[in-house]
């Protein structure tokens, strides 16, 4: 069974682009922000029990799921959104088990923005931190995002600190120079995991 490389980061850190080229060298990888977005998909039960709870002004006309209409509703109302992580986390929790059970690859990722916060790196044998300086965080979020540099601070706030994450880190990514150089790392850091067993030297 393959072991599991957690991988996280801050907002605008580079994760994606990361995971993008470790699934180009054949690497199985699952998205926690995918997985929420599967446990919600028509005819699974969660979306039917969202809709129940919070009625069907939560589902758009076609039947998926409204986000916006159901953000408003658990906006100012720190019960519901309770409730709401009740019921999704587990549900995401097994689509990710479900998925690495299931993986190929010698090793497989695990993507989360919130891989320590969530406590998700307890069920990876590794954790790999891209870790970029805060201004350049802001720097390339503003840009992606079209946003102000107080929308991504306020971001930034909720998340863990730089330095939280790397307490957690096994591995270090630093992507605060050009994409190839990130490439590179990509390369240097899979042909380690190649050597691991079980995530161990
Ligand atoms: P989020 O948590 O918001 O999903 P993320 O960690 O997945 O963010 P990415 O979307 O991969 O971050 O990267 C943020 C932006 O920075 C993107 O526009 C990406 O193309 C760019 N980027 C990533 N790495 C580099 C790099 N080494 N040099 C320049 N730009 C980069």
């Amino acid at each position: 069974k393959p072991w599991t490389l957690g991988l996280t980061g801050g907002i605008g850190s580079g994760k994606s682009a990361v995971a993008e080229q470790f699934v180009a060298l054949g690497v199985d990888l699952v998205d926690s922000d995918q997985a929420a977005r599967w446990v919600v998909e028509p005819g699974r039960p969660a979306l039917a029990a969202i809709a129940q709870h919070f009625g069907e002004q939560v589902l758009n006309p076609d039947g998926h799921l409204n986000r916006s209409a159901l953000r408003e509703q658990i906006f100012t109302n720190p019960a519901e959104r309770r409730w709401l992580e009740n019921l999704l986390h587990p549900l995401i929790a097994a689509e990710v088990a479900q998925f690495l059970a299931n993986a190929k690859s010698p090793y497989a990722i695990m993507v989360s923005p919130l891989l320590i916060e969530s406590g998700q790196y307890k069920l990876a044998q590794r954790v790999l931190v891209i870790d970029v300086p805060e201004h350049v965080q802001i720097e390339r979020t503003m840009r992606r995002d079209q946003l102000s540099a107080e929308q991504v601070q306020a971001i930034l706030a909720a998340q863990a600190t730089r330095e939280e994450r790397l307490r957690h880190a096994d591995d270090v990514l630093s992507n605060d120079r050009e994409l190839t150089w990130m490439k590179n790392e990509v390369e240097r850091l899979h042909a380690f995991y190649l050597t691991l067993n079980g995530g161990q030297p």
